[in-house]
């Protein structure tokens, strides 16, 4: 066989191979958050009607195509997002491939495997669970050392260090950047023209919350157990209890007024006339920190400053979308995970072009 055939049977087995972790990567996704073993059981199941998926039904990409995107057993819907991973990260494998020496590629496939979980954990759920970011900073220290070319170094012990202190970089950097933030944008403050009605209503599990012509639901506001939602009132209707003037101070199951706790499912109704919103919103969770001391871990110091900075100005053009779209604007949540793993992402692949086009940028 020629040297061009052979590159291309070998493309293409590690394309299949990405497509193959891709559809594992969608078991963490589902299974982590919720805390459910990843190996028990065994088969994927329909998150309908749980019935397991047959392994002549569960082929990586093709089965989603030639099933229409449907559950063989109930005809449910199976998201998009199974097919989206099982591509996205046969791309990136193939991408890692071409790009590294295969020692690097192996430990940058491991790289990219969290990240993918990461972000779509995140994305859906608001957190990244521990094993991914503590998981991920431990296996970053481990592939460093057998892959000192990780670390731009050829001594395992210097790469080791480099690792470490670019998770270390990486978790003090954000975390100093999450206790400003606190100061400054940890509250988002809004201030009525007028008093306006605003009403909390029981809708199942969940309640609709409306304040004036701003409709959300309730478990939009709160990602953390400390969310803390504030409404300064000029009077208050607690079902069939009424207030005067007082400030509600919401968390996600309890309202605090007057000093006194209500629990919020022992509550059908909440309405009055509010003067001032202070609605929780941190762009940030301790997550997101340990996330990037993960990113320092395989990446080195360096990709820890650049998804930062490539992180925040995705962000901020993101937020800028929404805004000019017209979305609702106070009742976002932000999840910060996924604006770190592009900017690593792209670190990865463009961080030494970038470094160049730097450099020749500072010295013409
Ligand atoms: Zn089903």
């Amino acid at each position: 066989m020629d040297n061009s055939a052979y590159q291309f049977l070998f493309s293409a087995f590690v394309f299949i191979l990405g497509a193959v972790v891709g559809s594992f990567l969608n078991v963490c996704i589902y299974r982590l958050p919720r805390d459910l073993s990843v190996n028990k059981p065994r088969r994927s199941f329909c998150p309908v009607c749980k019935k397991s998926i047959l392994a002549h039904h569960n082929l990586p990409l093709i089965s989603w195509i030639l099933l229409r995107g449907r559950c063989v057993n109930c005809g449910s819907k199976i998201a998009f997002r199974y097919f989206g991973v099982e591509l996205l990260t046969a791309l990136l494998f193939l991408a890692v491939w071409q790009c590294f020496p295969w020692e690097i590629a192996i430990a940058y496939w491991v790289f990219v495997s969290l990240v993918v979980i990461g972000t779509f954990i995140d994305f859906e759920h608001f957190i990244i669970p521990d094993q991914i970011t503590i998981g991920g900073t431990v296996a970053g220290l481990i592939a460093s050392f057998a892959v000192p070319e990780l670390m731009n170094t050829d001594s395992r012990i210097a790469a080791l260090v480099r690792s470490a202190l670019a998770a270390a970089l990486g978790y003090l950097t954000l975390l100093i950047v999450l206790e400003a933030g606190k100061l400054a944008f940890g509250r988002k403050r809004i201030r009525l023209d007028a008093p306006t009605p605003f009403t909390w209503k029981r809708h199942g599990e969940d309640a609709d919350f409306a304040v004036g012509a701003e409709q959300s639901l309730w478990s939009d506001h709160f990602a953390r157990e400390a969310d803390r939602l504030l409404l300064q009132c000029d009077e208050a209707k607690i079902d069939n209890h009424t207030y005067g003037s007082v400030t509600l101070e919401f968390y996600y199951n309890r309202v605090v007024i007057e000093g006194e706790t209500i629990e919020l499912d022992h509550v059908n109704e909440i309405s009055g006339m509010a003067r001032e919103l202070q609605i929780p919103r941190e762009a940030m969770g301790r997550g997101d920190l340990k996330f990037l001391a993960a990113i320092g871990a395989f990446l080195g110091w360096r990709a820890v400053l650049f998804s930062i900075f490539a992180g925040s100005l995705l962000g901020s053009m993101m937020g800028l979308v929404t805004l000019v779209a017209g979305k609702r604007v106070w009742s976002a949540k932000l999840p910060f995970g996924p604006y770190l793993a592009f900017g690593a992402l792209s670190w990865m692949f463009f961080g030494e072009a970038f470094l160049r086009w730097y450099i020749t940028l500072l010295n013409p």
